[in-house]
């Protein structure tokens, strides 16, 4: 049986939506949201909230992603009668670490580690095609044409926040504590001790979500502390970003935002 799988697809109906993956089979579609949370978490359905816990004890709380792919998929699903294609859309809602603990709680949203989505997509087969594999192809194809590309405004403008009060440095990608300071090569967690080369990644995509571009090196040091202009200038360079302007004051955009 054919099967597309799109991953980062944007569309319009009576809104924009984004959908992380969308997996198309002749008898439904699957919308997979993926959700990138390190820790514990804790979901449930009623309230709708997902609850991050971290080592330290500290709780806290993100959009529920329950909420979000009612939305998403009501969206889908009137983007296709729109199109006179009737297929059921199906969600569910993947934990990208394979690890994690996770309580969830009365929830009616099948939630999934990355390995089990196969297997979960078999399981909801009947054997009741609805769509020829050229109808299919068809549809996959009008997704591709209708794919725009994603960029929400920045944080920093939708609600009106000044840059200055947001929390500079670059956070620990274990314990999440803010602040690593970098020794030599390395970025060091004032808390756990924790050591990599690459946390100022992390911090310079926030950044692009948070304000708009371009993001020149000054910015860059001053939003993720650091004091060599040399080093950042090589990691911008490092991060596949768009340059703007001449050497000097030289900036970077993010060409394709895509982070929610
Ligand atoms: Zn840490």
């Amino acid at each position: 049986m054919s099967t597309y799988i799109l991953n980062d697809v944007s569309l319009s109906s009576s809104s924009l939506f984004q959908i992380d993956t969308l997996i198309l089979t002749p008898e439904f579609a699957l919308i997979c949201e993926v959700k990138n949370i390190a820790g514990e978490l804790s979901v449930t359905e009623n309230p709708p909230q997902l609850l991050r816990i971290t080592e330290s004890g500290r709780i806290s709380g993100f959009p529920s992603p329950l909420a979000q792919l009612t939305n998403t998929c009501q969206l889908f699903e009137d983007w296709l009668t729109a199109k006179n294609i009737n297929l059921p859309v199906l969600g569910c809602v993947v934990l990208a670490y394979p690890k994690q603990r996770l309580s969830i709680f009365k929830t009616t949203v099948p939630i999934l580690f990355p390995s089990i989505i196969p297997q979960h997509v078999r399981s909801l087969y009947t054997n009741q095609p609805l769509l020829s594999t050229e109808e299919l192809q068809s549809l996959a194809q009008s997704i591709v044409k209708e794919h725009r590309s994603y960029a929400p405004n920045p944080i920093s403008t939708t609600y009106s926040i000044k840059p200055k009060d947001f929390l500079t440095g670059v956070d620990c990608p274990l314990c999440n504590t803010l602040g690593m300071t970098k020794k030599g090569q390395f970025w060091v967690c004032p808390s756990c001790n924790h050591q990599c080369t690459t946390a100022h990644q992390q911090a310079i995509l926030d950044w692009f979500l948070l304000f708009e571009g371009p993001l020149t090196n000054n910015e860059c040091r001053r939003f993720c502390e650091i004091h060599c202009s040399q080093f950042t200038r090589q990691a911008l360079l490092n991060m596949n970003l768009t340059p703007v302007r001449a050497t000097k004051n030289r900036g970077y955009i993010k060409q394709h935002t895509q982070h929610r």
